[in-house]
């Protein structure tokens, strides 16, 4: 095993708050940094390097955990150089891995078995511009594109991109950013236009847990 060193944020174990995930025991890798800066941003706190741990360190800590499923997320965990080396890593081991990326990073080189949860920044999050297109390309049946929606103009948006970008059978996740668009609104939107997309709250936060 080498001795590459990631910058990590935090190490923890929680039920999955978001995605198709959602409600399932789960270990995070919260990596530090980030190239955007929304301005709904709630881990500014990983934009900074808490700590640099090794392959072999990151593992110890995660193989304590009664638990397959990690989630690499961040900050923006791409930013990683190694990250490549950690997903090889877990994989071996029989780890089911999601990374939670904003989407504005290559991802063609991200092996085909890690589930990729990818936001697409809506105008709302003052970084609607940053999405690589390119990622479009390399989407697996598995991987998960998720809006964060701040108004009807960003639902619009969304709208606009699966159209525009054929998505409308890849996985679609809308989430209301919490106290500013009300999930029932939302929802009324959704039936309304007959959408093919899960709404997804973040339970984590429903209950109070990190
Ligand atoms: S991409 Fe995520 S971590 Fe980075 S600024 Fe936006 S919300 Fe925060």
């Amino acid at each position: 095993m080498t001795d590459i060193k990631l910058k990590l944020s935090e190490i923890f174990y929680s039920l999955q708050g978001e995605s198709s995930y959602s409600g399932l025991p789960c270990i995070f890798i919260r990596f530090a940094e980030c190239n955007l800066n929304c301005n709904y941003c709630d881990t500014r706190y990983a934009h900074d390097i808490r700590e640099q741990l090794s392959l072999a360190e990151i593992f110890g800590i995660i193989k304590e955990y009664p638990c397959k499923l990690v989630e690499l997320t961040g900050g923006e965990p791409v930013l990683q150089d190694n990250i490549l080396p950690l997903m090889e890593l877990l994989h071996s081991h029989g780890y089911q891995i999601l990374l939670e990326t904003n989407g504005s990073l290559f991802l063609g080189d991200i092996p085909s078995h890690v589930i990729k949860i990818i936001d697409v920044k809506t105008p709302g999050s003052g970084e609607g511009d940053s999405f690589m297109k390119w990622n479009l390309r390399c989407l697996e049946p598995h991987d998960e594109l998720k809006f964060v929606l701040t108004s009807f103009y960003d639902y619009k948006f969304a709208l606009d991109f699966i159209k525009e970008n054929k998505l409308e059978s890849s996985k679609i996740l809308f989430s209301p950013l919490t106290n500013v668009l009300s999930p029932r609104l939302l929802a009324g939107w959704m039936l309304k236009d007959g959408l093919h997309a899960r709404l997804q709250l973040q339970l984590h936060k429903l209950i109070s847990i990190q």
